[in-house]
This record gives C-alpha cells, structure tokens and sequence, in this order.
C-alpha cells in the first residue's frame, strides 16, 4: 500500500510547488481569509501553510488523510471543484506519503488536534490548543522518493516555482491576505482587502500598478474584467500574464495569444504584457482535458473569448496615444 500511494503521489506532488499549491487551495476552499506560507530551500526541507478556515474537526482528521477521501461535494458544475476533480481527496493523502506531516487544527478558537503523519500513516493524533484554523508542516518532501528526489532542481528555481503559484493564486483572491515566506524574508504580502489593484501592487510592484489600465466588456458568453500593463512595462517572459477563469488560476495558449495580438506593434519582439485578466462564464464552457494539476483548460465558443480579449486591449491602448 505504502508503494502505491507513493507512485499515486508522484502524479499529484511532482516538486514542493505542488504541495505548495493543494495546501493553498484547501485553505480557500476552507474558507480562510488570512493564509500565511513559509517556505525553506525552496520547500524542500520546509513547507508550512497556515490559514485562519473552518478547522478540521477531530474524528475527521484520520480521513483526511485518507485516499479518496473528500469532504467537498462534487457538483460538476462548479469549475473549482472541476479543477481538483482528477485527484479529489488525494492531495492530503499523496503528501503524507512521501514528506513528514505535522497538522494543526481546530474548529473554534480553543481545544483542537495536532496529528502527525509519516509514511502515510497517521502516527499521532492527540488534543492541543490553537485557534481557529488550519496549519500543515510538511517536511523533508520526497525524503523516502530518491528518485523523485533526484528530479528537483535547484533551490532557487523550485522557489520561483512556488512564487509563481502563489502569485496567481493571491491575483485571483483580492479578498483573502496572503503571505509568502522565505526562511525568514516575507516575499509579498497582500492586504486582502479586495481592492485589486492593490492586491496586483503588492505583487508586482509599484512600477507595474502605476502603469495599469482596466479592460471591461462581455459578449453572450463571457464576461471580461481585468488590468493590463502599459507596453512601456513589459516582461521578458510570459509569466506575468494570469488568466482567471471563474477565479481559477488557468493557462490557456489562446487567451495568452489573443491579449498579446491586443498588444500590436507596441510589444517589442521577445518582450511581453503584464496583465491579469478575469473571465467569468458559464462552468460548462469549460472543458478540464489533460493532466488535471498542469490548469490547462480548453474553451468551447473559444474564438468568441479570444477577439474580444483582443478587443478589448487594442481599444484600451489605442485610447492612450490621443
Ligand atoms: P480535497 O481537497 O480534494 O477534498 P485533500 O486531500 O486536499 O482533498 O483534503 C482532504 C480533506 O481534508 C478535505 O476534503 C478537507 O475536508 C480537509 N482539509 C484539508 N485541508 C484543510 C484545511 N486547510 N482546512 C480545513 N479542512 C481541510
Ligand atoms: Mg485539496
């Protein structure tokens, strides 16, 4: 069994982003308003996500860590829970099996539980005090995977890795505060306040808010909402344009595509937008194909989506030059 659930794992929890990234979205999908990370060694040796969410009551916690075990209803119709369908309830589970796992939780501000797991078993369960919310400390990721292991790269790149999730996360969440960690540096903190544009300013950084213009329009099908740089701000990389679709972080070739056709003759060759763009639309619009943790999302009605994105910024920046 001990095997199974590590090769299982390995198809969830494929560097410490992806740890990173299910403890992010439980805490969301717990309701948090405050998740705090710390990473060390760019996660490998320490990954901690704190959050202030519904807590998990005690005789639930042995099935938390259980396969296949979720407390979420799957409704088919909600994207979120479409995103994290390939593997519900196996996020918590495949951690546990291949890192040491402390969690913390309680449901009230008081009287809760501090369990351990190792090897995917829960070693330890017994009462402790905290208040309201959840904190899972994983440690020493992939210390029983050698081989695994062997696949991580450097300290630096696993931690932009983590930066990057947690980035796109937080852009989709103006109304929850973030905090990322490293070692003892804070990396970014939002204020949760769901002003937008400050949450983009506390990512980005003052040069990047100061240069936003907002896009706004819809067609039968979609909705459209979002800021874009100015081509006077531009990336060597397309990493720093997000796609929210129905508040979900996705990539989508198209969309990046569209925003950058929007972009004309103003982006230099090699250079690319800032922008972070949300899409609401009808869940079943949504075709989730391939792997489920690589958030690549097919659309139906795409090119509808796409020319209005193009749109939307021609329009936008071509207002600039009167
Ligand atoms: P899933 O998220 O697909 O349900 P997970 O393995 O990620 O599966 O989590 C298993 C269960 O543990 C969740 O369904 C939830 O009930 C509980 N859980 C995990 N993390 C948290 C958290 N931060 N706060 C509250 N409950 C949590
Ligand atoms: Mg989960």
């Amino acid at each position: 069994a001990q095997v199974s659930n590590q090769i299982a794992a390995g198809e969830v929890i494929e560097r410490p982003a992806s740890v990173v990234k299910e403890l992010v979205e439980n805490a969301l999908d717990a309701h948090a308003t405050q998740v705090r990370i710390r990473v060390k060694d760019g996660g490998m040796s320490l990954i901690t996500v704190s959050d202030n969410g519904d807590g998990i009551a005690s005789d639930d916690i042995p099935l938390a860590f259980a396969r296949h075990a979720t407390s979420k209803i799957m409704t088919g119709t909600d994207l979120f829970k479409i995103g994290t369908l390939g593997f519900r309830g196996e996020a918590l589970a495949s951690i546990g099996a291949v890192a040491k796992v402390t969690m913390t939780t309680s449901t009230q501000n008081g009287l809760g539980d501090t369990a351990v797991v190792e090897g995917g078993d829960l070693v330890k369960q017994e009462k402790s005090s905290q208040p309201k919310g959840t904190t899972l400390t994983v440690r020493d990721l992939f210390y029983n995977t050698p081989a695994r292991l062997k696949y991580m790269k450097s300290v630096q790149t696993e931690l932009s890795h983590i930066a990057d999730i947690v980035d796109r996360i937080a852009l989709g969440h103006p109304d929850v505060a973030f905090t990322l960690v490293n070692d003892t540096k804070t990396m970014f903190a939002t204020v949760g306040n769901k002003d937008w544009r400050q949450t983009i300013a506390s990512i980005y950084g003052n040069s990047v808010a100061q240069a936003l213009l907002p896009i706004k329009g819809d067609t039968l099908d979609y909705r459209v909402q979002g800021y874009i740089a100015k081509p006077e701000v531009t990336r060597a990389s397309r990493n720093f344009i997000s796609l929210l679709i129905n508040g979900r972080y996705i990539k989508n070739y198209a969309l990046n595509k569209a925003l950058i056709e929007g972009y004309g003759t103003k982006l230099m060759v090699g250079r690319y937008p800032v922008a972070v763009i949300a899409v609401h639309m009808d869940p079943l619009l949504v075709d989730v194909n391939v792997h489920p943790t690589k958030q690549e999302v097919r659309l139906s009605k795409e090119n509808e989506l796409t020319s209005l994105i193009t749109k939307l910024v021609g329009a936008e920046l071509g207002q600039q030059r009167l």
